[in-house]
């Protein structure tokens, strides 16, 4: 079975989740500071992985997420990176190197 690890990590304005197998690393960033707080991410999503952060304490100047992610659930299907009008989402991806492919290379030389 393929093993599929997650985090989770902040800096500054950027909450950002991490997919990780063997074969490649998925970062999706969420940029709280360009978020609108329109939902319009918590209504697409799939796998209900979005939720409104405190949007009326957020409209009184507090700093925080208008949007919360739920890691476990997220898929990292790239729906809300499509679908946001601010671009708050975006989502890389890094191709990793095969190990066994390196080894045998490696090995080889
Ligand atoms: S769609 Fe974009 S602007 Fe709207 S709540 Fe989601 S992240 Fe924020
Ligand atoms: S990447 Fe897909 S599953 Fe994850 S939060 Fe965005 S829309 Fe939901």
């Amino acid at each position: 079975m393929m093993e599929i690890e997650k985090e989770m990590d902040v800096q500054d304005s950027h909450i950002l989740a991490k997919q990780k197998t063997k074969e490649r690393e998925i970062l999706l960033d969420y940029d709280y500071k360009k978020c609108a707080g329109c939902s319009i991410c918590v209504a697409l999503c799939p796998k209900q992985a979005l939720q409104e952060g405190p949007l009326q304490e957020i409209a009184k100047g507090l700093d925080a997420p208008p949007v919360l992610i739920d890691l476990d659930a997220c898929a990292f299907c790239g729906m809300c990176v499509n679908f946001c009008p601010t671009r708050a989402f975006k989502m890389t991806l890094r191709e990793l190197p095969a190990q066994d492919m390196a080894e045998a290379t490696e090995a080889q030389a």
